[in-house]
């Protein structure tokens, strides 16, 4: 199998999988307990907290664990209920639906631009505070891929998830600059100086320690700012050369993008149909995001970009990973042209 799904989650990292087995041995207890069991787990969590901090240049009681971006992401948009909230029309639906519910008029605002979107990879310009606004970003997809110090990117709020860095999915990480605005999403737990309520989940904190570990330890960003890239780019250069029909809907001409993400538009070929059939010779690629696969809506992201449904509709994402080789871009060219081919010919839409 060519794995090129890695930007919707990527597989358990070897190590991981270790530290959570030995997390579930030896850090089973409550970690809010005073004995000596949940003294250790309580360790754990705070080493975690220790690693993360370090990475994105923040201090260990500025990051809140939680269950994932999604939680981060809805815990933020909640905290500025009734306050004005704009987002860049790119981000997550975890942003979008949270604002929709809790948009007000009141100051100050809270801006939530991603720094890189998860379809495209693009570079989004972020807003810049002054004295009646905050900024959020979700830099799900930026960790472990550039670094970051979320200081000298000026952010009073930034999410994180561990399942894309390979740590186990159900666990992430919100940063809330020291005094800055702040509501839990979930009550009625000390946990967390009472800024998000429940039972430690030690074992996934554990995964996302050592996920974390993997990132510093192998400066992970450069791996994919270097080998991944040329990678991405190769691809994008053989489907344009080889493929007609076909456009990036990321710009791979300059270093600005994402490295691990190529999203490519093919006329008269509907994207979901180039996944399954691409599915059956064993490469796995996504349309969109994974999160809102299904729905038959043609990408907000692309809609946003292009204003045009048949790109957002033909569009497919490849996203690479650390485990991927040359011969993997070799594969997914000896089977992309034909099945493409194959769409075309039986579409109903003509190509221009
Ligand atoms: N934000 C972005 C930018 C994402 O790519 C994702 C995952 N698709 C999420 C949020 C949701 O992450 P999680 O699965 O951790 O809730």
């Amino acid at each position: 199998m060519v794995y090129l799904d890695n930007a919707a989650t990527v597989p358990l990292l070897p190590s991981v999988r270790k530290a959570m087995h030995e997390a579930e041995e030896k850090f089973f207890a409550n970690a809010s307990a005073l004995h000596t069991p949940g003294h250790l787990a309580m360790n754990k969590i705070e080493e975690c907290r220790v690693v993360l901090a370090e990475m994105i240049g923040a201090e260990p009681g500025e990051i809140i664990f939680t269950s994932g971006a999604t939680e981060s992401n809805n815990t933020v948009i909640r905290t500025f209920e009734g306050h004005v909230i704009e987002c860049s029309p790119m981000e997550h639906h975890s942003i979008l639906e949270a604002a929709r519910l809790y948009h007000g008029d009141k100051l100050p605002k809270l801006y939530s631009y991603m720094l890189y979107n998860n379809e495209t990879g693009e570079k989004l310009e972020l807003p810049v505070r002054d004295d009646s606004s905050f900024v959020h970003s979700d830099l799900t997809q930026t960790l472990g891929k550039v670094a970051i110090n979320v200081k000298d990117l000026g952010l009073d709020y930034a999410t994180f998830s561990a399942h894309k860095i390979g740590g186990p999915i159900g666990v992430g990480a919100l940063y809330v600059r020291n005094g800055m605005l702040f509501k839990p999403l979930l009550v009625g737990g000390n946990q967390e100086h009472k800024r998000r309520g429940g039972t430690y989940n030690t074992v996934a904190i554990a995964g996302f320690l050592a996920a974390l570990q993997y990132a510093r330890d192998n400066k992970t960003w450069d791996i994919y700012n270097q080998s991944v890239r040329k990678l991405r780019d190769a691809l994008a250069k053989r489907i344009l050369a080889e493929i007609p029909g076909s456009s990036l809907n990321t710009d791979v001409s300059h270093g600005e993008s994402l490295p691990n993400i190529l999203n490519v538009s093919f006329e008269a070929a509907e994207g979901e149909s180039i996944q399954l059939y691409l599915d059956a010779e064993g490469v796995v690629v996504s349309t969109g995001s994974a999160c809102a696969a299904g729905d038959g809506k043609p990408s907000h992201v692309l809609m946003a970009k292009t204003g045009d449904a048949e790109i957002a509709h033909s569009s497919v994402r490849f996203s690479f990973g650390l485990d991927n080789t040359m011969a993997d871009v070799e594969r997914v060219m000896d089977v992309l042209p034909g099945v493409i081919d194959r769409l075309q010919k039986i579409s109903t839409i003509k190509r221009s």
